[in-house]
Formats: C-alpha cells, sequence, structure tokens
C-alpha cells in the first residue's frame, strides 16, 4: 500500500545524520530551548528572509502567541478562513477574542478577499490569511484591505514552509508568520515544533518572552507566560532536516505540476494556483462528486487517501456558539464534503506518481 504520506522514508535516508544531532543535544543537555533552539530559530530566520524567528513547541502556539504579541484579546474580532485545520481558529480563541469565519473562493480554496469587507466591525483587529495545502493565498488584495481598515495581516504558514507569493518567501509578508513544525508538515520535528517569523524585534522580544514564562530575566515574571519554548532536540533535528527542505519542496513540486499536467479526469477537480505564486504542494487536494467511493477505489489500488478537511470550521462544534449556520461559507462546505488528499510526498518515487496518476485518470465515479 502506497501511504499518503510515508515519513520512515526519510528517516531511513538520513538515519545516521538525525541521531548524531540528537546526541549532541544529549551530550549537552540543552534539552529546552537553549542553544540548539536557539541556532535554528537563526538559520529559519534566514531561510524565511526575515531578521527574527521565535521557535515555539508548535504551531498552535505560534498562532496564539502572534495574536498576543499584537495586542489582541477579549472584545476583539479577527477573520479566520473558514477552511482551514481548526488551530487557525484556537489562536484567536486562546486570547479571548472571537474568530469570524470567511469563505473561499471556489478554484484557489483559499481566503475569498471580496467577502472579507462585510464582516469588518470596529472590533476587527486582524485578519489571519491561510497558505493553505502549500497554495499562497493571495496577500495583496488582503493587505489592501486590511491597510484601508488599519487591520493587521497575521499569515498561517503552517502548510507553506518555503511557498512564494510574487517572489517573496510566505512567512515575510504579514506582521509575522505562523509556522508549524509538526510531523507531515514540509519541515518537521521528531515530536512538536512551531516558530513565528517576524521584521520587527518588538513581536520576536515579546513572542521571547510569552513563550518562555512571562520572563525574560530568569524568576522574573514581567507579564502572564506561558511554557511554550521549542526542546533543544527539535531544533537540532530540524536544522538538520532545514538543510534537505529546498531539495524536498523541489521533490514536491515536481511531483505536484506533474499532477496538475497529467491528471485529465473531468471528474476530479484540481486547486487553481495563480501565476504569481509558486505553492508547495504541503497536500495535493481534489474535489470529487462522492469521495469515500473515490477512497475506497483508491485503497483497491493500493493507495491511501485521506481528506483535509470534512468539516469547516464555522460548522465544527466547538464553535457552535458562535452561531454559524449551513450555507453561511458555502464554497468552503462544499470543499469539506467533496475533498480528497492523494498520496504526495517527496520520496515518493516517480513509478509511484504515475501510478496515482493512473488511477486518478481510471476513475469511472
Ligand atoms: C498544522 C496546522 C496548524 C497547527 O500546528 P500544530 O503544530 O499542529 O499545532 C495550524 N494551522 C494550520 C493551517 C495547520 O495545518
Amino acid at each position: 500500500m502506497l501511504k499518503r504520506i510515508d515519513l520512515s522514508r526519510d528517516y531511513r535516508k538520513h538515519r545516521e545524520e538525525y541521531l548524531a544531532a540528537i546526541e549532541t543535544v544529549c551530550n549537552e543537555t540543552a534539552f529546552s530551548g537553549g542553544k540548539f533552539a536557539d541556532a535554528f530559530d537563526k538559520e529559519f530566520a534566514a531561510f524565511c528572509g526575515v531578521p527574527y524567528a521565535a521557535g515555539v513547541n508548535n504551531g498552535t502556539s505560534a498562532l496564539h502567541c502572534a495574536m498576543m504579541a499584537l495586542g489582541i484579546g477579549a472584545g476583539d474580532e479577527v477573520i479566520v478562513p473558514a477552511n482551514t485545520y481548526i488551530a487557525t481558529a484556537w489562536g484567536v480563541s486562546y486570547t479571548g477574542a472571537v474568530p469570524i469565519f470567511v469563505d473561499c473562493t471556489s478554484d484557489t480554496w483559499e481566503i475569498d478577499p471580496d467577502k472579507i469587507e462585510e464582516r469588518i466591525t470596529d472590533k476587527t483587529k486582524a485578519i489571519i490569511g491561510v497558505h493553505l495545502y502549500g497554495q499562497p493565498f493571495e496577500f495583496g488584495k488582503v493587505k489592501e484591505i486590511a491597510k484601508r481598515h488599519g487591520l493587521y495581516v497575521v499569515e498561517d504558514c503552517a502548510q507553506s514552509h518555503g511557498a512564494l507569493y510574487e517572489g517573496k518567501m510566505t512567512g515575510s509578508l504579514g506582521e509575522m508568520g505562523c509556522f508549524s513544525f509538526y510531523p507531515g508538515k514540509n519541515l518537521y520535528a521528531f515530536g512538536e515544533g512551531g516558530s513565528v517569523t517576524c521584521c520587527k524585534r518588538e513581536y520576536f522580544d515579546a513572542i521571547t518572552t510569552i513563550k518562555n514564562q512571562g520572563c525574560q530575566v530568569r524568576y522574573y515574571h514581567d507579564v502572564l507566560g506561558y511554557n511554550y519554548r521549542l526542546e533543544g532536540i527539535q531544533g537540532a533535528v530540524l536544522s538538520v532536516s532545514l538543510k534537505y527542505l529546498p531539495e524536498w519542496t523541489k521533490r514536491r513540486r515536481e511531483i505536484g505540476w506533474r499532477y496538475i499536467r497529467e491528471m485529465k479526469n473531468p471528474l476530479l477537480t484540481m486547486q487553481a494556483h495563480p501565476e504569481n505564486t509558486d505553492p508547495v504542494f504541503h497536500l495535493f487536494v481534489i474535489t470529487v462528486e462522492d469521495p469515500d467511493d473515490f477512497i475506497t477505489y483508491m485503497e483497491r489500488n493500493g493507495m491511501e487517501c485521506n481528506r483535509h478537511y470534512p468539516v469547516p470550521c464555522h460548522l465544527q462544534k466547538a464553535y457552535r456558539s458562535l452561531g454559524y449556520g449551513a450555507g453561511d461559507c458555502p464554497n468552503a462546505e462544499y470543499l469539506a464534503s467533496h475533498c480528497v488528499t492523494l498520496p504526495l510526498f517527496p520520496e515518493m518515487t516517480d513509478k509511484e506518481a504515475g501510478m496515482v496518476i493512473e488511477a486518478c485518470n481510471a476513475y469511472k465515479g
């Protein structure tokens, strides 16, 4: 069975290097934060083309930290796309602010800039755009709206490591970029990890304090803080992986564009990729009339698929109190009920990619 994503192939290939990195951390017992986490921060900032990156314990914390660094809290509203992983909205809710869900476009499946303005109120403080599936959202238009209304734009880059918008790295465009290094993301830790990238020193300092129990000087706590530090072992592993990220991204793009060129089945619809963007194919999602039938069909042909995401945020039980109903974000709802994610990961062989294409083309519904 070809898995949707198989991390073991990368581990087997670079095992010695990963284990040596972990061993170094153990020898120096720099387990929480510390020099290996700090070294990765510098490397990751350079990769994203920004002066600062603050490593944290996961991508959800990265979003929470970004909201806190902007001073967002109870009484505030933040615009969030309805079709994203739920953690985009958690980051807002943790501060006491309210996520306001906006629909996606019917072709890029990214936040629809034309539907943002009608949801802005005098409580709105920020817009979080998500570069979903590794496809940059229309940053230019979102930024223009934000500027007009005096709002911050924060990027959720949990799926977009290395993706470009008009030649610029995602994570360097907005006020801050929030990354996840969850296993299976384009750049991943051996456990949990995340980072907030930014150009302003004040954000970096705020996040460094927040993630470290609210202190800059040990045992002197200036603000309510959290234990959101990146672990040393994760920093060391990420430093190894970051060297391979360009290679992995190149391979993801190769496979992604090949799928687009060679998949010809009118029963399957693919995401649109605007010309001013260079996506990184974190997830290769298609829509199909009957996802369960399609997934069973692929399984019978030896390929595992899954779904991102079967329920849009505004219809999740956890957000029932916000009062959304079916029909509020029709494009996101359509995507949720028709999406299927095909196998795609850097270590896939050409033959395996060919198998996926062939099976997709032969699907009759
Ligand atoms: C993975 C993900 C997150 C959360 O990251 P974690 O590291 O799992 O906490 C947030 N937003 C999006 C879009 C994601 O895909």
